[in-house]
């Protein structure tokens, strides 16, 4: 099943990859088997959704702190997988119980699938600490067809994950890590105490922190300090 790297590697493209995949039969994916071993490149069949699923086409994926702390060993995860939770691209196939307006959509979608059923789901609201917990990026290739991660021309969306239709107006790369940094950041905010003449620190300069300046820049932020504690960060 093994293959050359004939097309775009852990990044697609933007350019091309949205109109390429459209009509294709065949997932090519990248395999992460563990720390210090090369990425394998494969083709799978693309699969038809199950009930409640959505057959995404990737347009770009981004590469998270997360990914790189797999690639180096700081984070442990089931191999062999496909890496990457952070992307952006078109529905081009829905199951039974997903709305059929979604076919063609730019989305973008939620980090992790949940139940919505058991008590993290319902009573906590913390769908990120569901029983029964996905996480793509993180997820065995073998299970379910195992399109479950970015760093692949396909995303099958499980039934509990929730979608956003992203305007085309906002630029893919912008979008991408939505769904992590972004999302990680306005829970952060919404968990402040409100009032003002608050002072926020900022440790370090990635790209979750660039999002927390961005947060504390609001209008109902008084100040931020923007504390660059780790230039490599
Ligand atoms: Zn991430
Ligand atoms: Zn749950």
């Amino acid at each position: 099943m093994e293959s050359s790297p004939a097309h775009h590697g852990i990044l697609c493209d933007p350019g091309s990859a949205a109109a390429s995949n459209r009509h294709v039969s065949t997932a090519q994916i990248s395999i992460f088997r563990g720390t210090g071993h090369p990425f394998g490149f494969s083709l799978l069949p693309l699969p038809d959704p199950g009930p409640g699923e959505v057959l995404v086409a990737l347009d770009l994926s981004t590469i998270c702190g997360s990914d790189l702390h797999t690639l180096t060993g700081r984070r442990h995860g089931p191999v062999p997988t496909i890496l990457g939770h952070e992307g952006i691209g078109h529905v081009i196939a829905v199951g039974d119980g997903r709305e059929p307006a979604w076919l063609g959509r730019r989305v973008s979608w939620s980090l992790v699938d949940s139940c919505g059923t058991c008590r993290p789901c319902t009573e906590w609201r913390l769908p990120q600490k569901c029983e029964r917990l996905l996480k793509y990026g993180h997820a065995p290739l073998t299970e379910q067809g195992g399109l479950l991660g970015c760093y692949a021309s396909h995303l099958m969306l499980r039934r509990g994950t929730h979608l956003v239709a992203v305007p085309d107006t906002l630029p893919d790369a912008a979008v991408a890590p939505a769904n992590c940094a972004l999302a990680t950041m306005v829970a952060v905010m919404e968990s402040l105490p409100h009032g003002t003449g608050r002072m926020a620190v900022i440790q370090g300069a990635a790209s979750w922190d660039c999002t927390a300046a961005r947060c504390c820049a609001r209008p109902d932020a008084r100040r931020c300090s923007w504390w660059i504690a780790n230039r490599n960060g």
